[in-house]
């Protein structure tokens, strides 16, 4: 994978697609490294909730609006902040959540107050409440449960996201498969890619002061000794599907080069996939949306990604991705004339590599972070929130020895 061939999103600090709002900490299940510090009672007021939200708005243009956690669903006053979201500040509220505490029930007030979409946090290194631990594999079902239901619901986005660690990475093709396989009701597939400390090579310190990677919740090096990349994680999906490609990229603060946010979309039915957009289809969905609605465009309304046809004919023009996808159907199309009738359907994938540090340790962040979040009236990186909350300050990291 190379940089050059993809489009570089241009997203910035304040002019993205999205922000991240955490009206709590408090969660129901635990997942291995979450950031998040499960306090009780950290429920935050409307008030303070339309503080958070006034600080976005002033410094940052958003198309959507990430509700996280801790759980959200948690939070006892969930529908009224999707409802401000929507109506006091005019974005698309998106739920990240566990699914635990959600009913059907539930999820039509939060449509009923202007939901735009859902996603679902599963993955095997979770440990619901009664159940046993389950491969990601094995948590199909209950990805597929929460797929039904969001369909069932109607006119909500709905996507899902996994941590992936190097021992899980081997499912994922399988994961990838079995998105294809639900391409009419599962949008957005998310894979977040693991972040380790790396106390091997770098001393930490908050400020002057060394500190402890133990009070963070990420593993050490010693368990992970070589963190994942998303070029490793694609050669591998490559391996299964070798037509699997990417369109746009994010790069990092530190090497342009990296793959922080790397962006697939694809067009298919569950029997077939056709084929993957173009670098230039992302840039035009990008700019066009911008120039149209002042803003860059996260989360496509549901209705849209079932036009896949549509789609195919109008972008083949100017994006080769598109093209083949057309020569692709247009031929399977003439093998069997009753495809023609069936509806194709667009899905996302999205691949987030984390923090890295130079080999001087400075960190490699997202550059135009979309996971900006707010702590003490100012915007923060979310990724990055415990090290404030339990230090008082970014960490930062020297090379081993350096310091001396
Ligand atoms: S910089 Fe951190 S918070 Fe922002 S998108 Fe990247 S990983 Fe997420």
């Amino acid at each position: 994978m190379h940089p050059t061939d993809y489009y570089r999103l241009p997203w910035t600090l304040n002019d993205n697609v999205l922000s991240w709002l955490e009206p709590t900490k408090k969660c129901n299940i635990y997942c291995d490294g979450c950031y998040s510090t499960n306090e009780a009672n950290s429920h935050k007021t409307l008030d303070q909730v339309r503080c958070d939200l006034d600080v976005f708005t002033r410094q940052r243009r958003v198309d959507s609006m990430s509700i996280a956690g801790g759980e959200p669903l948690v939070h006892p006053e969930i529908v009224e902040i999707v409802r401000m979201i929507r109506h006091e500040y005019g974005l698309k509220p998106v739920i990240n959540t566990n699914g635990h505490a959600m009913t059907r029930p539930l999820l039509r007030e939060l449509k009923a107050a202007g939901l735009h979409g859902l996603t679902f946090h599963v993955d095997s290194s979770q440990r619901r409440p009664g159940q046993p631990r389950r491969t990601n594999l094995e948590l199909n079902d209950l990805r597929l449960e929460f797929a039904r239901m969001v369909a069932d619901e109607g006119g909500l986005s709905c996507s899902f996201n996994s941590t992936v660690f190097r021992d899980t990475m081997h499912e994922v093709p399988e994961m990838v498969r079995w998105a294809q396989k639900h391409i009419d009701i599962v949008h957005s597939m998310v894979f977040i890619l693991f972040r380790t400390a790396r106390t091997q090579e770098f001393d930490y310190y908050a400020g002057g002061t060394p500190v402890g990677m133990d009070a963070l919740p990420y593993w050490d090096q010693e368990k992970n000794p070589t963190p994942l990349t998303t070029p490793e994680l694609f050669s591998l999906i490559r391996e299964h599907e070798p037509d699997f490609e990417a369109a746009a990229y994010l790069g990092g603060t530190k090497d342009p080069n990296s793959f922080k946010w790397t962006l697939v979309a694809r067009v298919g039915e569950p029997e077939h996939v056709y084929g993957y957009v173009g670098p230039r289809f992302m840039e035009l969905v990008q700019t066009g949306h911008h120039a149209l609605a002042g803003r860059y465009l996260a989360y496509s309304h549901p209705d849209l990604l079932h036009h896949g046809r549509a789609t195919l004919g109008l972008f083949s023009a100017v994006d080769k991705g598109m093209r083949k996808g057309l020569g692709n159907w247009l031929g399977a199309v003439a093998r069997h004339p009753a495809r023609a009738l069936t509806k194709l359907h667009m899905q996302t994938f999205a691949f987030i590599q984390p923090i890295d540090h130079g080999a001087d340790g400075e960190a490699n962040m997202c550059d135009g972070c979309p996971d900006m979040t707010v702590h003490d009236g100012k915007l923060v990186w979310s990724c990055r929130l415990d090290e404030l909350k339990r230090h008082g300050t970014l960490l930062h990291c020297v090379p081993k020895g350096a310091a001396a």
